[in-house]
């Protein structure tokens, strides 16, 4: 009789949270290490919403409370959702989680049965694809093209529509790549969702990084297209726009109060219920005036690296940088890299069994890592179906500029050095 079920064999990982022991262990060996790997703003709490939550402590708001989430949050929910979409919402079509990131496992499960096809992004947030196998369902990538600024048309996604697609996962402004759909993409790409899929169908729109954007662009919700509403699942959360990853507070509007119900009976199996004190600080997060002067502050910063960074990395030799429109990432191609310093043949000598664990971009990004002590993320930890000759490195530019500025120093060097490279291939370590 095997321990464990066959299942847990089939879900992946986020490995943004696997490099960090790596970071640790470089930084006990005495080495500053330069983090462009972590996906949560650099900002604290905002005070206003310290606060609250400190004020609800002190309440003794500790208790169990309404599983769906408490009404006044729901309700802030509903009206900030709805305003910025220009749809109407009810507090009872909103859902509030545990963050994010526990929406996306739920709705595969709720949504699809095994042999159902779910659509998402690639590169894009692992979890979509992790979960995919876990739940017997079809993975099915739509890999964004670069020369659109990491997004896709609505003839790219139409050829990968079948009878059997069940869910689409869109995620505008992107993880990893920070691309940002325009208006005219999102109403051609829901023409295309609307003319080809059944009336089942279901949009997951992450929107975690809605309030992150640069130079005037708007976060356009496919929601917002006439007739979308009802196939579409809006996600976001408190986690970036109030640089709270910590407080885990996510919430979800659902195309029908029938099925937020569904979702409220899963949260009382999984979770019971999501800590009321940090849910009052959301609400105020959301209602107050506040939270745009915070947002905007941390946007300013965000967008000053943005800049710096991405002509830093467009004067590296085999490194060519779109400039993203929002979130706080950007997505280098290293293509150039990859074949000036010969990854490319090391990857190919490599025993079959090592090859699987990595890829060229993971040799650099280990490489970076360990000899250059620049923390980044690699393509494939954003999705490995179809993509293994895709080249690209994930930065977080939430990291300070002083250290942004170290850190492109390091890259510089490392992107010219072949001899080190062979180096590190040759000791055998740190592949993966
Ligand atoms: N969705 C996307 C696209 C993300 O990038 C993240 C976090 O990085 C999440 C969801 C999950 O956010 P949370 O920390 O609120 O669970």
């Amino acid at each position: 009789m095997n321990l464990i079920s066959d299942r847990t064999s089939l879900i992946a990982t986020e490995n943004a949270f696997k490099v960090g022991p790596y970071i640790v262990a470089l930084e006990n060996a005495g080495n500053k290490v330069i983090k462009c790997n972590l996906g949560e703003p650099d900002f604290p709490l905002p005070k206003h919403v310290r606060e609250e939550v400190k004020a609800q402590l002190d309440k003794d708001n500790v208790h169990y409370c309404d599983p769906q989430g408490i009404l006044p949050l729901r309700k802030a929910v509903a009206k900030y959702i709805g305003d910025a979409r220009g749809i109407e919402i009810a507090a009872e079509q909103v859902v509030v989680f545990p963050g994010g990131k526990p929406p996306i496992g739920l709705c595969q499960q709720t949504y699809c049965n095994p042999g159902d096809e779910i659509i998402y992004p690639s590169p894009g947030f692992p979890i979509y694809e992790s979960f995919i196998n876990y739940v017997g369902a079809v993975p099915v990538p739509l890999h964004l093209r670069e020369d659109l600024g990491f997004s896709f048309t609505g003839a790219d996604l139409e050829r990968l529509i079948t009878d059997k697609t069940k869910l689409i996962f869109m995620n505008f402004p992107s993880n990893p790549t920070g691309g940002v759909a325009s208006r005219e993409q999102l109403e051609e790409i829901a023409e295309v969702i609307k003319r080809r899929c059944d009336p089942n169908i279901r949009i997951y729109s992450d929107e975690i990084y809605e309030n992150i954007l640069f130079d005037g662009a708007e976060n356009y919700s496919i929601a917002s297209v006439e007739g979308m509403q009802d196939k579409t699942i809006i996600a976001t959360g408190a986690s970036k726009s109030y640089s709270w990853t910590g407080g885990r507070i996510g919430w979800v509007v659902f195309p029908s109060v029938e099925e937020a119900l569904l979702f409220k009976n899963l949260n009382i199996n999984y979770f019971s219920c999501i800590p009321p004190y940090n849910q009052e600080g959301a609400r105020l997060a959301i209602e107050s005036p506040l939270s745009k002067v915070s947002i905007a502050r941390m946007n300013a910063a965000f967008e000053e690296r943005r800049d710096f960074v991405v002509d830093a990395l467009n004067n590296m030799p085999g490194v060519q940088c779109q400039l993203p429109k929002g979130a706080f990432y950007v997505f280098p191609n290293i293509a150039g890299v990859v074949k000036n310093l010969k990854i490319d043949e090391a990857y190919a000598s490599l025993p079959a069994d090592l090859k699987k664990t990595t890829s060229p971009s993971t040799l650099f990004q280990m490489f970076l890592l360990w000899d250059y002590h620049v923390a980044m993320m690699d393509r494939k930890s954003f999705g490995q179906v179809g993509a293994e000759n895709m080249h690209f490195l994930r930065l977080s530019i939430a990291t300070g500029l002083e250290d942004l500025k170290i850190g492109m120093e390091r890259m510089a060097k490392a992107v010219i050095d072949e001899a080190g490279f062979a180096k590190f291939v040759e000791k055998q370590e740190h592949f993966s």
